[in-house]
């Protein structure tokens, strides 16, 4: 049996994609270090972390890529997609134009990525419960339209982070086996 350094048999790479601010960096961060930070430091370029889940058993190493949303370079936006097995597509639930972006972010994902890529919409920032301008239903509606999972985040408060990831890693997996 076949084993590489990290004792993981598979190794899915995954990216996170939204607008700027929407609160990629601190979903990526609360997932692998537990950690939050209230200032916006503007992602720049390109930078990913590895982290390793068991599903079903198995380990899996997910490779996560994020990038800044002002990478608008195709070369860099066709490596990032490249070879993508699934994507975080986040929205911030307090700006409807954040939502309102993810049809064009799915176009492009649709346009440069692997069409077997498992895809979540995420609509973060969940802990804002007065100034909610996209409703669950309306994010959860829109996700079923596109054959999308769905689900609503905290990086602020960790909520549903870990099952954002886990799950998505988890769908990979089931749909490879
Ligand atoms: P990115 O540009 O998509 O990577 O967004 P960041 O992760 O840098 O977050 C942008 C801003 O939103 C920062 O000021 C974060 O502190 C804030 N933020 C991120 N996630 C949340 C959240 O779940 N709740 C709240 N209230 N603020 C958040
Ligand atoms: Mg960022």
């Amino acid at each position: 049996e076949e084993r590489n350094n990290n004792d993981a048999h598979h190794f899915f790479k995954l990216i996170l994609i939204g607008d700027s601010a929407v609160g990629k960096s601190n979903l990526l961060s609360r997932f692998c270090h537990n950690k939050f930070t209230l200032e916006f430091n503007s992602t720049v370029g390109v930078e990913f972390t590895t982290k390793t889940l068991i599903i079903d058993g198995t380990p899996i190493m997910a490779q996560i890529w994020d990038a800044s949303g002002h990478t608008k370079a195709r070369a860099i936006t066709d490596a990032y997609y490249r070879g993508a097995h699934g994507a975080l597509l986040v929205y911030d639930v307090t700006r409807h134009i954040t939502f309102v972006n993810t049809q064009k972010w799915l176009a492009d994902l649709r346009n440069h990525a692997d069409p077997n890529m498992v895809v979540t919409l995420v609509g973060n920032k969940s802990d804002v419960r007065q100034s909610v301008m996209v409703l669950t239903e309306v994010g959860k509606s829109f996700a079923e339209k596109e054959s999308l999972y769905f689900v609503e985040t905290s990086a602020l408060r960790a909520t549903h982070v870990e099952k954002a990831f886990v799950d998505l890693v988890a769908n990979i997996y089931r749909n490879q086996i």
